[in-house]
């Protein structure tokens, strides 16, 4: 028998699978080399997601470090460790951060100030970063009380939810000032060329490097290889569909080759990227399926009913909050292909329903 004729036949076991062919770092200021000159090292994290892995890149005259760990003690007295004890002596030259998320960039006013280097990002990230390190930012306006009360939520679940944002402890730091990165730039470090590919809908305008010639793609939060990242509606942005733009961006990233290593910001590096834009794909599609199905044609269900059938086990008001925005991620995609129609009803509440025209065309998703 043929080994074609076998994968043919065998089911399940021949069924595709993510390859890790490296055992994680333990967050203990250890490193894994990936690649050469490419170090992986994690910094834990007091959360329920309990790491983050971040990024060392060896250039021709000192290191580029990409992502920073939140900003807590811990995380600083890693990085001292790391640099005294993996650099071979050469200096830090620049930090790169994906996105403006806190541990992602919750070091980075820290990290630039103590090695005295510039930061790089794009400018969605930055502004946004700027945006939210104002703490004026937390205090609820009445736009955000208004996104809140369309979705339908009783008041009192969503006064504990903005008191909870008022008391969120990780603010990203204020940076004054940073270097641009736009998408198809590139990085060139060390004997590595590095592109820029912009991914959106997790966050406004998130930084992927690719090295094609070394088939490397440092993913950040667009491509994590075990959990989906959050896509979310924002109440500074009530009408997005940031879902279309998360989709687009998987277009992007599948055109990077087939056996490229992913180095995601979560969970362990990997092969099988295509696998897992697939995957990523298959699981929103799954979910919009969902939604279409909770909503119905009665005309009756708000976001926050749809929140609630979709996620039945929510217990703070920090998940309150990214289960809701993922609800409205999907309900506005959903609008706008026109499977489901919106009105505003007296009360100033958004309520679904799903048209007569959904499941007559041939949904692509
Ligand atoms: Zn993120």
């Amino acid at each position: 028998m043929n080994e074609r004729v076998t994968l043919a036949t065998t089911g399940l076991s021949s069924a595709p699978a993510l390859e890790y062919p490296f055992q994680a770092p333990r967050p203990d200021g250890s490193v894994v080399e990936v690649a050469p000159g490419v170090l992986w090292a994690r910094m834990g994290m007091p959360l329920a997601l309990n790491h983050i892995n971040v990024w060392l890149l060896r250039g021709d005259d000192g290191w580029t470090i990409v992502d920073t760990g939140l900003a807590i003690d811990e995380t600083r007295a890693l990085w001292e460790r790391i640099v005294a004890e993996h650099l071979d002596g050469a200096p830090v030259r620049a930090v790169v951060c994906t996105h403006f998320h806190y541990d992602h960039a919750g070091l980075a006013s820290w990290m630039t100030e103590r090695f005295g280097v510039p930061l790089y990002m794009s400018l969605g990230e930055f502004l946004m970063m700027r945006m939210f390190s104002d703490t004026s930012v937390t205090t609820p306006q009445p736009e955000d009380r208004q996104f809140i009360a369309r979705s339908g939520m009783p008041e009192e679940r969503a006064a504990r939810l903005f008191d909870a944002l008022q008391r969120d402890p990780f603010l990203p730091p204020r940076l004054a000032r940073f270097r641009r990165l736009r998408g198809g730039d590139v990085l060139t470090i060390g004997p590595r060329r590095w592109k820029v590919i912009i991914g959106e809908g997790h966050s406004p305008e998130h930084v992927c490097l690719y090295s094609a010639q070394d088939r490397l793609l440092i993913g950040g939060d667009q491509l994590l290889p075990r959990i989906t990242s959050n896509v979310m509606v924002n109440a500074f942005e009530p009408d997005g569909n940031p879902l279309a733009q998360w989709f687009d961006s998987l277009d992007r990233l599948e055109r990077c080759a087939h056996d490229t290593l992913v180095l995601p910001s979560h969970q362990g590096v990997f092969r099988g990227l295509h696998l897992r834009v697939r995957q990523l794909r298959e699981h929103h599609r799954q979910q919009l399926e969902e939604v279409l199905r909770i909503v119905g044609r009665d005309g009756d269900s708000t976001a926050y009913d749809v929140m609630l059938a979709l996620y039945p086990r929510l217990h703070d008001p920090e998940q309150d909050l990214l289960a809701l925005g993922e609800t409205a991620a999907h309900l506005a995609w959903l609008c706008d292909r026109g499977a489901l129609e919106r009105r505003l009803e007296k009360g100033d509440t958004f309520r679904y329903k799903v048209t007569q025209a959904a499941g007559e065309e041939d949904t692509h998703w």
